[in-house]
């Protein structure tokens, strides 16, 4: 065991793309192998993006959904969440109040609300870039092509749209009237839009192993995705998976360790997800391949509502508190807090 192990290490640290079999290997890491996979992610995090932090600003501006994906909390199913949605104006008040706090990046996520069309969504983009220097990120799921072409020619920087699963019938079990398929399909149209196009998937998904934890890391691969969100799975009590135990923080750390080692250049947060199954979660994640943070910058009154999970972390800071917090983290790991808008290597902006 422990020569395979070193032997799919060894093959992955000499730049060469390990098979399945070898990710499983890693996956399954055990004692001391554990922390000789978290530093060489460590190592190829360092050479691969820097020291540098990238802090992403996320507005969550609607809890409204029209899917009802049998792990989150925001599924229109879901009676007993009561739902917002900002308005223009706030959102626009929001995204400056960040960017005048050094945020570089805006991330506006929601749930499928079709209340915001095409149109009004693109529009908002091409207002906060008039107005803001900062890079936007769009992450707000299943839209036809020609809306995600209207919201790149809008000035979209980036698109978050995570894979979930690369189980295809795991997928289509937990993501009622959807299949992967059209995941992969849209992920494609994004990367030919000229998007930086972020994936991703959850940790400890119940019927997940090692075999499609790797599939999830070879997928990604193959994309060739810029970022990649990996998170742990946390029930939720008004879901369907309400009774099934969520991922664990080493497994989810083995998953972003190994995705580092994969993809050296991609941009990789310590997600809100990994802060909130342990309250060193996203510290943990930095020292093990991470290098973006995405702080919640929601305004105070909605924040409690975007319960994708319950316990998520930052429900209650201020976002000026969030950032210091934030700030004193990254440089007690000898890290620093990027300024630039943390763009991927080869992105051509539109504006
Ligand atoms: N509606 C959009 C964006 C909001 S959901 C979309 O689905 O893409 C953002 C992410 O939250 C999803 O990609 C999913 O990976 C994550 N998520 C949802 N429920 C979760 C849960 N119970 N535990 C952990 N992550 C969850
Ligand atoms: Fe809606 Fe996204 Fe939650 Fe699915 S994961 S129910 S699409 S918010």
């Amino acid at each position: 065991m422990r020569a395979k192990f070193m032997d799919a290490l060894y093959h992955t640290l000499c730049s060469q793309l390990p098979s399945h079999k070898q990710i499983v290997t890693l996956l399954e890491a055990e004692g001391e192998e554990v922390k000789e996979l978290f530093d060489a992610a460590d190592r190829v995090r360092a050479s691969g993006v820097g020291n540098e932090v990238h802090l992403r600003g996320i507005i969550e501006f609607s809890n409204y959904c029209i899917k009802n994906c049998c792990y989150c909390g925001l599924r229109k199913s879901n009676k007993q969440l009561t739902r917002y949605r900002l308005t223009k104006h706030e959102i626009l008040e929001t995204a400056e109040k960040a960017s005048s706090m050094g945020l570089k990046t805006i991330v506006l996520q929601s749930g499928e609300d079709p209340y915001y069309t095409g149109e009004v969504l693109a529009e908002m983009v091409i207002k906060l870039k008039s107005r803001l220097d900062i890079a936007i990120t769009l992450s707000v799921g299943d839209r036809t092509r020609g809306e995600y072409q209207l919201f790149r020619e809008a000035g979209t920087d980036r698109y978050l749209i995570k894979h979930e699963t690369s189980n295809p019938s795991l997928f289509s079990r937990l993501r009622p009237g959807t299949n992967l398929q059209d995941r992969v399909e849209r992920l494609t149209w994004l990367n030919e839009l000229g998007y930086q196009v972020g994936s991703g998937c959850m940790v400890g998904l119940p019927g997940q192993g090692p075999d499609t934890l790797a599939g999830d890391i070879l997928l990604m691969h193959r994309l060739g995705v810029e970022m990649a969100g990996i998170g742990p799975f946390i029930p939720h009590p008004h879901t369907p998976l309400s009774s099934y135990p969520g991922g664990g923080l080493e497994e989810t750390m083995k998953v972003l360790a190994v995705t580092r080692l994969v993809l050296p250049q991609a941009h990789l947060p310590a997600t809100t997800a990994v802060g909130s199954i342990h309250s060193d979660g996203r510290k943990l994640a930095l020292c093990c391949g991470a290098n973006v943070i995405m702080p919640n910058v929601t305004p105070m009154k909605y924040r409690p509502h975007y319960q994708i999970y319950p316990n998520k972390a930052c429900l209650t800071d201020d976002t000026g508190d969030i950032l210091d917090h934030l700030s004193l983290l990254i440089t007690s790991l000898g890290r620093k807090v990027a300024t630039d808008h943390g763009h991927s290597p080869n992105y051509k902006s539109l504006n």
